[in-house]
């Protein structure tokens, strides 16, 4: 080694920061609704007038009347688009992008380390994340798009002989405390006619019906996608245009002094009311997630199932899914007791975790 280089960037939680945003949304008058699905649209003259929702927790399908629809489904935009209308060319590209979970110790210290150049010509990064290390990503096109996708061994193979290249020691597979895989709404190169790219981020669409399409882009930018994509909806429901109040607008949780306790920082300003609740207690000793906050979550996070508790509210199935799997029945009895459900709910929900986080467990 003759050098090195040394930068700074930003770090955060992604599901947090949804969760957060979300938070922010509701409390500025928005009404969320969770697991509640877009099945059609609805249009009156030719215009997208509202949705054909179902709620998914009970079947039940309902209309949501709008002035403006904004098709915001990432991977799944183009589905949309072509309930819309049919000939609608496909305009996102799938990109998987997949992660491996280790302990702290195979990168001890703060910094992260990136990789500018791998053998085949790839960035890595090694990044510090909740105790533990984050090795990613991979970027590899797909023709299939799920909910739930999957690494494929190539990809597991590519992270482990890298791992082992620069890190502080040659990982096992039973070091291996989790691998999760997302999907990138990567924007292909042509679009069509009325495609309006704001930047080379992302891209918003209105369809001749009316229907706005948000998609690509970054969690970097997503306060410059809200208000190109707001600004839009102004024009396309004729509503008064007001301008977007997202530069000075502070998000739910924000603090003006760090939260003291390292494990609750990421709730920022509800860490103390999280505190205040019962149940210091963790709900696995592999994992800092206390029965406290799943009661919040719960109470306050509208958590509706244990996946949401342990993979979109704490982030237990991605830091040690074992340990999530066995700490799935403690969690299903407090969300049952918070959510007035029985006993085969608990079980129902036990058996769908498993079987969703065994995916992530390395093989
Ligand atoms: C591996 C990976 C690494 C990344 N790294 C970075 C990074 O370092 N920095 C950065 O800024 N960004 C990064 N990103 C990008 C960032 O995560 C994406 O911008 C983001 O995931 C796409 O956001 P989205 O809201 O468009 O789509 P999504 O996050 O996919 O959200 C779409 C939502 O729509 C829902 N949905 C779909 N169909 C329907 C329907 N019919 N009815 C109701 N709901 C529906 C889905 O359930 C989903 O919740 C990364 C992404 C991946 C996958």
């Amino acid at each position: 080694l003759t050098g090195g280089v040394i930068y700074h960037d930003g770090q955060f939680d992604d599901a947090r920061l949804a969760i957060h945003l979300a938070m922010t949304a509701d409390e500025l008058g928005a009404k969320l609704v969770n697991y509640v699905r877009c099945v059609s649209l609805i249009k009156e003259d030719g215009k997208v007038s509202g949705i054909e929702a179902m709620d998914v927790e009970s079947g039940r399908s309902f209309a949501i009347r709008a002035g403006a629809v904004i098709n915001a489904t990432g991977v799944f935009v183009d589905e949309l688009r072509r309930a819309d209308e049919p000939s609608s060319e496909e305009i996102v590209a799938v990109s998987q992008g997949v992660h491996l979970v280790l302990p702290k110790d195979f990168l001890p210290g703060d910094s992260a380390i990136m990789i500018p150049k791998t053998a085949d010509g790839r960035v890595l990064f090694a990044v510090p994340w909740h105790d533990r290390v984050v090795l990613g990503t991979t970027d590899t096109p797909l023709s299939e798009k799920s909910l739930e996708p999957r690494a494929l061994p190539e990809e597991i193979d590519f992270l482990m002989t890298h791992a082992a290249r620069y890190l502080s020691r040659d990982p096992k597979p039973e070091d291996v405390l989790s691998v999760f895989a997302g999907l990138r709404p990567l924007v292909k190169a042509s679009g069509n006619a009325n495609t309006a790219s704001l930047s080379r981020d992302h891209t918003i669409l209105i369809g001749d019906s009316g229907l706005i399409t948000i998609t690509g882009g970054k969690w970097t930018t997503y306060r410059k996608m809200a208000e190109d994509v707001i600004d839009r909806a102004e024009e396309v429901a004729g509503l008064e245009k007001v301008p977007c109040r997202t530069m000075e607008l502070p998000v739910h949780g924000a603090v003006t002094e760090e939260v003291s306790d390292l494990h609750l920082r990421p709730y920022g300003s509800d860490a103390a009311a999280i505190q205040s609740l019962s149940g210091a207690d963790r709900v696995h000793p592999a994992l800092d997630l206390t029965v406290a906050e799943v009661r919040w979550h719960a109470r306050e996070e509208m958590a509706r199932t244990v996946e949401d508790v342990l993979a979109r509210r704490s982030r237990a199935l991605l830091l040690d899914a074992r340990a999530s799997i066995e700490a799935a029945p403690a969690v299903a009895e407090i969300l049952a007791e918070e959510l007035g459900k029985g006993a085969e709910w608990r079980v129902a929900q036990v058996a769908h975790f498993r079987a969703l986080a065994q995916g992530y467990v390395f093989r």
